[in-house]
């Protein structure tokens, strides 16, 4: 058994990172685009406000190695969403507790319906999406889906709430191949201040819960945070952190980065720190020069 990632994620300040970053350089930008294997500081220089000047080129080394790793293949997913039933209260989801809007879990044979429309776009792979609501759609719920969808589709992940050890194996014996569970933000005092009720506002529970995923012998784990709740930066790098943490443990799983933008929803959130599609371009580019992984 491996250390929790919290144990790691407690040795790092935040305010470090944040500085470290925005102390980057142009000489720093251009040393690191001329690695081969980044360490996580020349990621923070491609992620920094001086690497602004480079995004073409970051562009063009990007798209090679994206042809190089992956050849000119790409990889289509459609994500089927179960139900939108949740118990918690998140501030930046319509999905939330508190906001009045139709619930709706579907039935076996609506899931069977929607896979049979899937399958007429041609979509392979899919993500079934729920909310966080354990009575409505647990483990039973869950594998009941997946051995429904099993022989319309290839591969199968979720997005949901994070699991139990043994309900993860169960679901992993029924055909999962792949489980998404995004930090939203590595920030202490953001994360408490987006995350007022439910099971979701243990922000260590929620660290380790893909290391749990690991420990299952999950084939991938996808990683990700929530563009626009707090500095895109900083987050980023503690998210590279959690990638490498689980790579050394679970070097047997595959992993991916997400970058969920987040948009106007039901509800009255306003997005604090939104991210352009400069800065979108920015980061994809970094992720794809730092880490070898899908994203
Ligand atoms: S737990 Fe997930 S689905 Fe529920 S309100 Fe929070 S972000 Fe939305």
């Amino acid at each position: 058994m491996n250390q929790p990632f919290s144990n790691v994620f407690h040795r790092y300040n935040w305010g470090d990172i944040q500085q470290a970053i925005h102390a980057k350089t142009a000489t720093d930008v251009e040393r690191a685009l001329c690695k081969t294997k980044l360490s996580t500081a020349d990621f923070e220089a491609l992620l920094s406000p001086a690497a602004d000047n480079y995004l073409e080129l970051m562009a063009q080394k990007s798209q090679a190695l994206t042809q190089q790793r992956f050849g000119h293949t790409m990889q289509v997913y459609a994500p089927l969403y179960l139900s939108n039933v949740c118990s918690n209260i998140c501030t930046y989801c319509g999905f939330s507790r508190n906001n009045k809007l139709r619930r709706k879990t579907l039935s076996e044979t609506e899931i069977i319906a929607e896979a049979k429309a899937l399958k007429t776009k041609n979509i392979d792979n899919i993500l079934l999406v729920t909310g966080e609501a354990p009575k409505t759609v647990g483990a039973t719920y869950l594998e009941r889906a997946i051995r429904l969808l099993k022989p319309y589709f290839a591969q199968i992940a979720i997005e949901v709430q994070p699991l139990q050890p043994v309900e993860y194996r169960q679901l992993i014996d029924a055909g999962l191949h792949g489980v998404s569970l995004y930090q939203e933000t590595y920030h202490r005092e953001s994360y408490a201040r987006h995350h007022l009720k439910g099971n979701k506002t243990d922000m260590i529970a929620r660290l380790d819960a893909p290391g749990c995923v690991g420990e299952q012998g999950i084939h991938k784990i996808g990683l990700g945070v929530l563009l626009g709740l707090d500095d895109w930066r900083t987050d980023s790098i503690f998210c590279a952190l959690h990638l490498r943490y689980l790579q050394k443990a679970y070097w047997q799983t595959r992993f991916s980065v997400s970058f969920p933008r987040l948009r106007p929803c039901t509800g009255d959130y306003a997005v604090e720190q939104p991210v352009g599609d400069r800065q979108l371009v920015q980061l994809i580019t970094a992720w794809r020069l730092f880490a070898p992984i899908s994203i």
